[in-house]
């Protein structure tokens, strides 16, 4: 993709964008070192001003335990993943023990302790948040427009949709105009809508993310 410039942080719309690198979204954080070391591309970069570059750090971090354990099974470095996972939850205590103190158990009826699955909440507050940085910064890669920090955006996955969202998806994605970024590994698919946008984020062709947009 063309690097594009901005005279606004295109994570807040209020700004200048800070330095030359920019700020990387997709984060870097959601791929594992080997994954990085064998890219042969340039990893995704968007303008961003200091404060909302730093503001990420936090909730990225929650991002990438949920995308590493949503697409672990289809990703190659599976080891290397597991340890990525492992190193970020010794090093964030918070995280660490909020993942600990709620990884519970589903029984999926079946009683066998095989056909056991195990349920894990992550910070959701967190993790939306990093999920609508995400697509803020991918909304402007799609349209040119920088969206002020105010308009809000509403993150939600599959399971969040009422049966007439799950009927209106289908069509809307067939308008969508798609981005693909760092090597395939995310792609981002936006609708515009009246008034409103819909935005399917999908990372490593596996987990699939939604966000509506208000304009
Ligand atoms: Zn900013």
């Amino acid at each position: 993709m063309k690097k594009r410039k901005s005279e606004y942080c295109v994570l807040c719309g209020i700004n200048p964008p800070f330095g030359k690198k920019g700020d990387h979204i997709p984060p870097l954080g959601i791929y594992s070192l080997a994954e990085r070391r064998a890219a042969k591309y340039p990893f995704h970069t968007v303008p961003a001003c200091e404060s909302c570059n730093s503001e990420g750090k936090v909730s990225d971090e929650v991002l990438k335990l949920f995308v590493g354990i949503a697409t672990g099974e289809s990703r190659q470095n599976q080891d290397e993943l597991i340890d990525a996972i492992g190193a970020t939850l010794l090093g964030n205590a918070k995280e660490s023990s909020n993942f600990f103190r709620n990884t519970i158990l589903i029984d999926d009826g079946r009683g066998e302790i095989d056909s056991q699955r195990i349920g894990i909440y992550f910070d959701e507050e967190l993790c939306k948040k990093s999920l609508a940085r995400i697509c803020r910064a991918m909304y402007w890669c799609h349209t040119g427009i920088v969206l002020h920090r105010e308009k809000a955006i509403d993150i939600f996955f599959h399971s969040d949709m009422n049966v007439e969202m799950k009927k209106l998806m289908p069509d809307l994605l067939l308008i969508a105009k798609s981005l693909t970024v760092n090597g395939g590994s995310f792609v981002s698919s936006l609708a515009v809508g009246n008034g409103e946008s819909m935005m399917e984020m999908r990372f490593f062709d596996k987990l699939t993310v939604y966000a509506l947009i208000d304009q």
